[in-house]
């Protein structure tokens, strides 16, 4: 980013000092700001969002809260061995009990909160016998799952042509800008709306200075929680969190028949009657995978096609529901598709958090936990911590 000489804000004002400046005001800095709060209350507390609360991903996504990970069990212990696939689904169930008992607590109908389980429904047979094994493989880890035929998915889920599903019975759903909110009402720090900020560089002192386009920052840390965007800030990120854009639809309310979120073909395409009826659907990224990459937020003919054509096949009662709303949103995809904490290796006082790869609803409360863990010189899990590039 480039500033004229006219638009120049810095001009005018002082360097401002804090204890801690966080950039990005998502569900992600919020958390961090919430847990640095817990862990030393006197700390002052800057965050720095370029345009407004929750205006990037956060306020753009689906609102599962999804236990474990991009996908299907079995999948993340080939990936991973079964030991620490089944430490991440962990770490992302304990995401949802802070987030309850943090900051959900007695406002669940506030927050368009639901703790009604998901489906993970399959259109092919050879989908759905994987789905069984993960069953299986749960059933053994004493993790929650039902599985579904295609008529009980029909009754249940309400949708159609699919052969069956399991349902991972602890997930979760909630109003994503109606959460973030509720961090935010309980968080003590200065918040700076339509701030961009565009350059870190070391103080006197040994304190490091955020430049923005409204002028300098300064404080012994700076916190990234910019996810899609890291590597607009710093180019450490380059090679590690990709920008990647997941687009949506909205179709009008019809009465209530979904019992709880879905997702299907593999965790790339999902959808949910919210409770005032719409249907949100989202995903098809896989219909033009190599333009979907990059920070723009614009909209797509083929995939709102193919997202209008699963509701034809698989949700009639929408079927002449009219589209309400299509918008997209940039997500932080991590190479390695596990979301990371720590700092940049050549600037220890610059801390970060991101690379949530499509589930920061559900993991990121509690990866900001961790990051304060970071920056308190406490230990965090290994595949988390960004040491592992
Ligand atoms: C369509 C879609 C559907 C999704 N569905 C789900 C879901 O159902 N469940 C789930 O768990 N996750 C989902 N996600 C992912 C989830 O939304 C993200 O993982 C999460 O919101 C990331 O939060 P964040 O705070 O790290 O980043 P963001 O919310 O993107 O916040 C980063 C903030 O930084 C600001 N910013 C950027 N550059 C600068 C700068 N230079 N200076 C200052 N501020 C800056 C941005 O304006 C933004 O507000 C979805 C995402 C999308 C796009």
């Amino acid at each position: 980013m480039s500033t004229s000489f006219w638009l120049d804000r810095s001009r005018d004002s002082e360097t401002r000092a804090y204890d801690a400046i966080i950039v990005g005001a998502g569900i992600s800095g919020l958390s961090t700001a919430y847990w640095l709060n817990k862990e030393d209350p006197s700390l002052k507390i800057a965050i720095i969002e370029k345009s407004r609360l929750a205006f990037g991903a956060s306020g753009r996504n689906a609102g599962f809260i999804t236990c474990g990970s991009v996908e299907h069990f079995n999948r993340m212990i080939n990936k991973h061995g079964l030991e620490q696939a089944t430490e991440i689904w962990r770490f992302a169930q304990e995401n949802l009990r802070l987030l309850k008992e943090e900051i959900i607590q007695d406002r669940a109908a506030d927050l368009q909160f639901e703790q009604n389980g998901a489906y993970s429904l399959a259109a092919q047979e050879n989908e759905f016998n994987e789905l069984k094994n993960v069953a299986q493989t749960m059933a053994n880890l004493n993790i929650r799952t039902e599985i579904f035929n295609a008529e009980e998915v029909k009754k249940h889920a309400g949708a159609t042509n699919f052969v069956g599903g399991i349902k991972y019975l602890d997930d979760a759903s909630v109003n994503p800008v109606q959460l973030v909110k509720r961090i935010a009402s309980r968080v003590k720090a200065d918040l700076h709306e339509g701030v961009e900020a565009f350059g870190i560089a070391e103080g006197a002192d040994g304190m490091r200075i955020l430049k923005t386009d409204a002028g300098e920052f300064e404080a012994p840390m700076i916190l990234m929680n910019l996810n899609g965007y890291s590597a607009v800030l710093h180019p450490w990120f380059k090679d590690k969190v990709y920008p990647t854009r997941g687009q949506c639809l909205m179709m009008e309310a019809v009465p209530r028949f979904m019992d709880a979120p879905c997702y299907a073909n593999f965790y790339l395409d999902y959808f949910r009657q919210v409770p005032s009826g719409e249907l949100l659907i989202g995903g098809f990224r896989q219909v033009e995978k190599e333009s979907e990459v990059g920070y723009s937020d614009h909209i797509t003919e083929p995939i709102q096609n193919a997202l209008h054509e699963f509701v034809v096949t698989h949700l009639p009662q929408f079927k002449n529901a009219k589209v309400t709303h299509r918008w997209s949103g940039v997500m932080g995809f991590a190479r390695d598709g596990e979301p990371m904490v720590g700092s940049i290796p050549d600037d220890p006082q610059v801390f970060f958090a991101g690379g949530y790869t499509a589930h920061g609803i559900g993991l990121a409360f509690h990866t900001t936990k961790c990051l304060v863990d970071v920056i308190f010189g406490r230990d965090v899990p290994k595949w988390l911590s960004a040491r592992r590039f």
